[in-house]
């Protein structure tokens, strides 16, 4: 078996997960590229290097995290960080701006089942993967799990001074990205007595797919905060909350 770190980033085919793993195979990392369609995780693979191997990977779907984790059991015997970035911000066609999206997703008007499609990516998805990993975190010496998370999901910068913005853009992601926080604080208390340290990433408002490329930081940008709490030594926090200017408050 080889002797690289190993890590998972979920939904690596594009955006910030496929910045992320160009940055940790930069970082010495054999990479898995999770991706829903395996097509796509291969051609992004190829795109990285030979350190970089696709995986097919749903989130939503229990059999194909269960065939991901045999798979990485089989491969590595064990996984070094886990990378929870794959994330929707609502469903059905791609594009549309972002402002008419978040109008939809107010909580007054979004349908049930569109709520419920966003929490099965970003709520249950990283709660699933997650235990799914667990045991193979639990085979490395320095395991590392990050959730990328959001600055909507705030609720203490959405009802502080200068929350305007976030306040209306509040919807269905929002909420979705707050019990994330909730899910990461979770797991960093369950899992700290075991040294897998578990923290939460705002990437910044970066330009990709997510929001229609409205956003104007770049994924070299957007990558940076996950990818240094992956990289966190054995000094390093469990149970936070950052983007790459610092501490968000919950
Ligand atoms: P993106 O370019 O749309 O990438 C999202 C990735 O998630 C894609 O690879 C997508 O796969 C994947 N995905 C969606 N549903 C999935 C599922 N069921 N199973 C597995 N993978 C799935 O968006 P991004 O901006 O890079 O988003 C990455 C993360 O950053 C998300 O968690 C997002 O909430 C977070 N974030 C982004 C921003 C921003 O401004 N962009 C800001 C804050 C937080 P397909 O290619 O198959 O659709």
């Amino acid at each position: 078996m080889p002797n690289k770190p190993v890590a998972l980033v979920t939904g690596a085919n594009q955006g910030i997960g496929l910045q992320i793993a160009k940055d940790l195979v930069g970082h010495g990392f054999t990479v898995l590229v999770g991706a829903r369609n395996l097509a796509n995780g291969e051609t992004a693979a190829k795109s990285i290097g030979a350190d970089a191997h696709a995986i097919q990977l749903d989130v939503t779907d229990s059999k194909s995290i269960a065939a991901a984790a045999d798979r990485i059991a089989k491969d590595y015997g064990k996984l070094d960080v886990l990378m929870n970035n794959a994330g929707i911000s609502h469903v059905g066609k791609a594009g549309g701006r972002m402002e008419d999206v978040a109008r939809k997703s107010r909580l007054s008007v979004a349908p049930l089942d569109e709520i419920r499609a966003i929490y099965d990516v970003n709520v249950f998805g990283v709660i699933a993967v997650t235990q799914a990993m667990i045991p193979l975190l639990r085979k490395s010496s320095a395991p590392r799990i990050v959730n990328v998370s959001s600055g909507v999901g705030s609720l203490a910068r959405t009802l502080g001074p200068g929350g305007e913005h976030l306040r209306e853009i509040f919807g269905a992601y929002s909420i979705s990205k707050a019990a994330l926080n909730s899910i990461t604080v979770g797991f960093a208390i369950e899992l700290e007595k075991e040294g897998i340290k578990v923290n939460g990433a705002c990437p910044g408002f970066t330009k990709t797919a997510l929001n229609n490329f409205q956003g104007t930081k770049t994924v070299e940008e957007g990558a940076r905060e996950p990818v240094r709490l992956a990289l966190l030594g054995p000094d390093g926090p469990t149970a936070t909350y950052s983007n790459d200017e610092g501490p968000l408050p919950w």
